[in-house]
């Protein structure tokens, strides 16, 4: 029985008009969630986006018609934070812009930047920035040196954009860390499963008990196989049927459709 559903943002449930930065929901997502809310699946918006802290999208996505409940709207930032405190981590150096320190903070973590000469930390947070120097990539790497435990949101090498690719700089971050300091990043963005953890926590849903809606088969397809969850890819975005039905039959989409006005024939939500 499915208890929760997990939908990725972008491509999935709405897609943004980045030179007015508004939503406009994607076809049939209204009643889809409508639907779902009839019969009592929990709803979680999850974008592997960092760029923005998770209550920057809330009213964006309103306004477009798609309301999502507080605390039901992840980003791999807010994952990030909400697991390292729980790990007991009490001060993190943070290379990324608002997207990341907001959840960090919030989370109860003393937020350290990446400078020089910065305070002694437990741990290193990657994210998304656009202010990236040479000082703050030397003072994660000292303080990765210094045994801090490196973490990244993301490490997606590329973003889709309405402009075409985006370099995805945690990842390019990560990978310059790794280099240094032959220590491995832990990630929590997706295909990792550590949003789908988190989405336990606050639905009560069992991976099992979730169906993982995405547009990309690589990131939340990926995951949602990976955690033994039902998968449906919709091709209102990145890929379309015949890329999603190119990966090996485990890691596939369960179900391939072409917009979420389809989610409604599925059985579980009959
Ligand atoms: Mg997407």
């Amino acid at each position: 029985m499915i208890k929760a559903a997990v939908f990725d943002i972008d491509g999935t449930l709405a897609l943004m008009d980045k030179e007015k930065g508004t939503f406009a929901a994607l076809p049939g997502v209204l009643d889809a969630l409508a639907a779902c809310r009839a019969k009592r699946i929990k709803i979680v918006a999850y974008t592997n986006g960092t760029f923005f802290a998770p209550k920057h999208y809330y009213p964006l996505l309103a306004d477009a018609g798609i309301i999502i409940d507080p605390g039901h709207l992840l980003t791999p930032a807010a994952i990030a934070a909400q697991a390292l405190a729980q790990r007991g981590y009490k001060r993190v150096m943070v290379l990324g812009g608002d997207g990341t320190t907001v959840p960090v903070a919030e989370a109860g973590i003393e937020v350290i930047p990446a400078t020089k000469n910065a305070p002694k930390v437990d741990a290193v947070l990657l994210g998304y920035t656009r202010d990236l120097t040479t000082e703050g990539l030397e003072a994660v790497v000292q303080a990765v040196w210094d045994g801090a435990t490196p973490f990244a949101g993301s490490v997606a090498p590329y973003f889709a954009s309405s402009r075409g690719r985006m370099l995805g700089i945690s990842g390019a971050i990560a990978a310059a860390l790794e280099n240094a300091t032959d220590t491995k990043v832990t990630v929590f963005g997706k295909p990792e499963t550590a949003g789908l953890t988190t989405v336990t926590a606050i639905t009560g849903a069992d991976p099992r008990e979730m169906v993982v809606v995405g547009d990309d088969p690589k990131l939340e397809i990926r995951m949602g196989r990976r955690a033994g969850a039902l998968t449906v890819g919709v091709t209102t975005g990145i890929a379309d049927a015949a890329l999603f039905n190119s990966f090996p039959e485990d890691e596939r989409a369960h179900v391939v459709i072409p917009s979420l006005t389809q989610l409604q024939e599925q059985p579980w939500l009959k």
